[in-house]
């Protein structure tokens, strides 16, 4: 990784931002906790929020497909995380997109004071169009990770999260028995 736990050793902190993002069962929260895992062990304050609309396995921890999981603040809206992560080192974010349409300044407002700032999201919703902030957190992160799933039909990078039952809601928190990851193609031929 470019940005490493060292910063808060070099006398002067340098906040950035890093964004962690892809379709469902691709490893993103894997991956996010990895790095908050890293973090910890390098003795770095670190703290980590969650929409509440998450309820899927607890309400206090983000945990990842695979249950290895890490505990977290569930908040309302973006302000609750400026407001909560005061004396920090690292602040992680899961389940980004459904964050409101402040996250993104105040992700700019927490790098800007120093902190590390490292966001998982869904990069698309179920029909293959951006979801909610995650392109604007893209446009101003130092650095992006795309994460790929595989594609359950003919085995390729999975791209977008296919939904198998009938529903226009665009929040909808699944498992894999309403999501599937398909390839752009496979995900074509669906909808054709
Ligand atoms: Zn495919």
């Amino acid at each position: 990784m470019i940005y490493s736990e060292r910063n808060r050793f070099s006398g002067q902190r340098r906040g950035s931002i890093e964004v962690i993002c892809g379709s469902m069962f691709s490893g993103k929260t894997e991956e996010l906790i990895r790095r908050l895992k890293r973090a910890e062990f390098a003795k770095l304050r670190v703290e980590i929020f969650k929409p509440v609309i998450d309820a899927r396995y607890s309400e206090f921890d983000v945990v990842s497909h695979n249950r290895t999981k890490i505990r977290s603040t569930p908040v309302e809206s973006s302000g609750n995380i400026l407001l909560m992560a005061g004396d920090v080192d690292v602040v992680g974010i899961d389940e980004a997109q459904f964050f409101d349409e402040g996250l993104p300044e105040v992700c700019n407002q927490l790098a800007n004071q120093g902190i590390r700032v490292i966001v998982a999201g869904l990069d698309m919703d179920f029909r293959g169009l951006p979801f909610g902030v995650m392109p604007a957190l893209c446009a101003i992160a130092e650095d992006v990770y795309k994460v790929h799933a595989i594609c359950v039909r003919c085995g390729a990078l999975a791209y977008v999260s296919h939904r198998l039952i009938a529903s226009d809601k665009r929040v909808l928190i699944g498992e894999t028995t309403e999501y599937e990851p398909v390839c752009r193609h496979c995900f074509l031929e669906i909808a054709n």
